[in-house]
């Protein structure tokens, strides 16, 4: 029995609207899931695929159906190799391209090979860009019976409205601190010893990740704390005039683009926040970003935050990522009060 609202009981609401609208044999051709990164939308598109494909579903107490996971439908799902289960992601261009989409709805209109129905992930939503939504447009128009459409988006990040419009829209939480904590503890003792990241790592990747849990297990076991706390301590000494603008931007570019832009934007959303009376997430740079907040307006922060956006528009057609940190680190130096010359 797979119920994946015990596993990640955030997920709950969103699963169970799942759970009664196929008891309810009302079940949407289309669904777009929005959420921020790392909070899960993977896992519960999966849970939803197994659930609509089960052979024989188990009803628990209340009647709601949960996937058995035992017959061959359940099997081939767990062992990600059910052929009337697709996943379309980016590909290298970070985008996710026509010739995807036409091969999603080539799949929508064939026979199911060994289940049901058939599934199509679309992971994510956020990453079609205009002619491939267009080219999706069909599919959601023409709905097909025996196929249910998943959308994944990330909170933030935009989906055409066209596309929004013909989808049931349903939103994954980020869970309390308590229970993203208890999620990853859960988490970090099934890998093997040695492996295994220090309770303090833990408490900084859930800090680092916003308490989105898988987000925060990517963290604590893999580089980006360690490269993180180096491009934080290039970027206040170069803020305070230490360090130049080449030495802070080779810090930024071992990130990667990706990684780097995820900061950047972070520290811009939580000057944002601080200017508008609030705290910040990443409590580590709190206190510089307090000192930038108490001197500047609002629309500073906003300024940043366009200026992610458009490098990571632009990330579509390689930019250079050493480039683009010191274009972003000069942006902010813009906000260090500048010093009175002697007379
Ligand atoms: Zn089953």
């Amino acid at each position: 029995m797979t119920d994946i609202a015990l596993k990640m009981p955030w997920l709950k609401k969103p699963w169970q609207v799942i759970q009664s609208r196929l008891s309810e044999g009302r079940l949407p051709h289309a669904l777009l899931v929005t959420g921020e990164c790392g909070v899960g939308k993977r896992a519960w598109a999966d849970a939803v695929s197994s659930l609509l494909l089960c052979a024989k579903p188990l009803r628990k107490e209340a009647g709601t159906p949960v996937a058995c996971g035992q017959c061959r439908q359940c099997q081939l799902i767990s062992a990600s190799s059910h052929p009337d289960v697709r996943v379309y992601a980016p590909e290298k261009s970070r985008m996710i391209k026509i010739e995807q989409v036409r091969q999603l709805s080539a799949f929508a209109v064939s026979s199911p090979q060994v289940a049901s129905r058939k599934i199509a992930v679309i992971d994510r939503a956020d990453q079609l860009n205009i002619n491939s939504a267009n080219a999706l447009l069909k599919t959601l128009e023409e709905p097909v019976p025996d196929f249910v459409l998943i959308l994944l988006q990330e909170s933030g990040r935009p989906v055409l409205p066209t596309i929004r419009s013909r989808c049931q829209v349903l939103s994954i939480p980020v869970p309390s601190a308590e229970q993203a904590e208890q999620w990853l503890v859960g988490e970090v003792a099934e890998l093997e010893e040695g492996k295994q990241p220090s309770p303090e790592l833990m408490a900084k990747s859930l800090m680092l990740a916003g308490n989105a849990p898988r987000l925060a297990l990517e963290y604590a076991t893999g580089e980006f704390p360690a490269l993180r706390d180096e491009a934080f301590d290039k970027f206040r000494q170069f803020m305070k005039g230490q360090v130049a603008v080449a030495e802070a931007a080779k810090a930024f570019k071992a990130l990667g683009l990706e990684d780097m832009l995820w900061l950047f934007e972070g520290w811009a959303s939580d000057l944002a926040r601080l200017c508008a009376g609030g705290t910040a997430n990443d409590h580590e740079a709190g206190e510089m970003l307090g000192f930038l907040a108490s001197r500047n307006p609002a629309w500073r922060a906003h300024e940043l935050l366009d200026q992610v956006r458009e490098t990571r528009a632009a990330g579509v057609y390689n930019v250079n990522p050493e480039l683009e940190a010191s274009r972003l680190l000069i942006a902010w130096r813009e906000l260090m009060p500048t010093k009175r010359r002697a007379s």
